[in-house]
């Protein structure tokens, strides 16, 4: 593992996301997740990333029991507040989407509520959860006072470093960090798709002119980059025989010199030591390399942009699994012979996008602006 020095620590250059952990019948396998972070620990991997809703809430619950093992001083863990899910009205917090049975009278019941759940005192690192267009104003309310709380906290040594992560457009961060100098660290999707794609090249700049170090999820995008279609599969092999697209993937990311953490969502040993081999040294790819990249992502960009993480499942009345309706329908884009119906056709009648009844709720969730309704009724039409 090698490390980069940021925020005046050493900190692995991998870091572990804690949003995709084995599940058992809808839970977390806490054996499996166990045995992930303890071969994460013991490789080197010394951040620990999760979120108030990762895991419907547990995430945060086991990565505490499952760190509790090894001495604190020993490994950073973020978290993150749901501020994207909350709104203000008449003077009152409330939050929207599955969470809105949820209670909280101020700002501090949810941090609270998160150190208990964690077991620890402190946070390392804590962030806003996803500033963009739609929550920006709810973080910056003067009324609810969300960064003068936290500002706080890291006074009284409860927060050791201050961050965001986004999902909103490079104007967005900018204006954020033109009213606020609190934060060391902005955590963005990025990968060589998203660099045009989602213009994080622009994001990336921004966040690095106002001295922020950048903190990169989605490195794979969800999986996506990791299987890529046979041409380019076939010059990547010619490129660099016996590599993986992942780990082309996590060199581009490596060529970046501000992007100082790449958390990755592991679910499996294997992909953990797949990714401790990417991440033994740095190996970033060169200029031709990084072309050939930004050329083949090109022909990605016709697929649906999911990356499964699975935010609008949840908020879905009729419990439509939208991420695999996506997937099936992405392999028929990438192979035009791909028998779409027949595929649906082992999916439970309830199942099937033609149930969906165009809420909208998965739509005001989903990170990646996908416009779900409309693609759920093309699908239907498909099949
Ligand atoms: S719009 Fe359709 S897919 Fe989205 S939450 Fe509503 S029913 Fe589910
Ligand atoms: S559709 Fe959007 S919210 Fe749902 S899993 Fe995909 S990226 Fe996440």
């Amino acid at each position: 593992m090698y490390y980069n020095e940021v925020c005046g620590l050493k900190l692995s250059a991998l870091g572990m996301g804690n949003m995709r952990l084995p599940q058992k019948a809808g839970k977390i396998d806490y054996e499996k997740a166990q045995e992930i972070i303890d071969l994460a620990y013991e490789s080197g991997i010394n951040y620990y990333d999760t979120a108030f809703r990762y895991h419907s809430g547990e995430s945060e619950i086991f990565i505490g029991k499952a760190l509790a093992k090894y001495p604190r001083e020993s490994w950073y863990l973020a978290s993150k507040l749901p501020g994207h899910q909350m709104h203000y009205e008449n003077g009152k917090l409330g939050f929207h989407g599955y969470l809105s049975d949820f209670q909280v009278e101020k700002i501090s019941d949810i941090f609270e509520m998160q150190l208990e759940k964690c077991g620890v005192d402190y946070f390392d690192f804590y962030l806003l959860h996803n500033l963009s267009e739609t929550s920006i104003d709810f973080y910056m309310n003067p009324e609810v006072g969300v960064v003068d709380y936290l500002k706080k906290q890291k006074e009284l040594g409860r927060i050791r470093h201050l961050g965001f992560s986004s999902h909103g457009s490079a104007e967005t961060i900018d204006r954020f960090l033109n009213a606020y100098d609190c934060f060391e660290f902005c955590q963005i999707q990025l990968n060589y798709l998203d660099w045009t794609l989602q213009d994080a090249a622009s994001k990336y700049d921004v966040i690095t002119k106002h001295g922020l170090a950048v903190w990169v999820m989605e490195p794979v995008r969800g999986g996506k980059l990791a299987i890529v279609d046979p041409t380019t599969k076939k010059e990547m092999e010619a490129r660099r025989p016996g590599e993986s697209p992942a780990r082309w993937a996590f060199r581009f990311l490596q060529s970046l010199p501000n992007a100082k953490m790449i958390l990755s969502g592991m679910t499996t040993l294997d992909q953990l030591k797949d990714n401790l081999r990417t991440f033994a040294y740095r190996d970033a790819v060169n200029e031709d390399e990084c072309a050939f990249l930004l050329e083949a992502a090109e022909k990605l960009k016709n697929l649906v942009p999911c990356t499964a993480c699975r935010y609008c499942t949840e908020d879905c009345p009729m419990s439509l699994p939208i991420p695999e309706i996506f997937a099936l329908y992405n392999t028929k884009v990438g192979d035009p012979s791909f028998d779409l119906k027949a595929a649906f056709s082992s999916f439970e009648p309830e199942k099937l996008p033609s149930n969906c009844i165009a809420c909208g709720a998965c739509a005001r969730i989903c990170p990646q602006r996908i416009r779900i309704p409309d693609m759920m009724a093309m699908i239907a039409e498909q099949i």
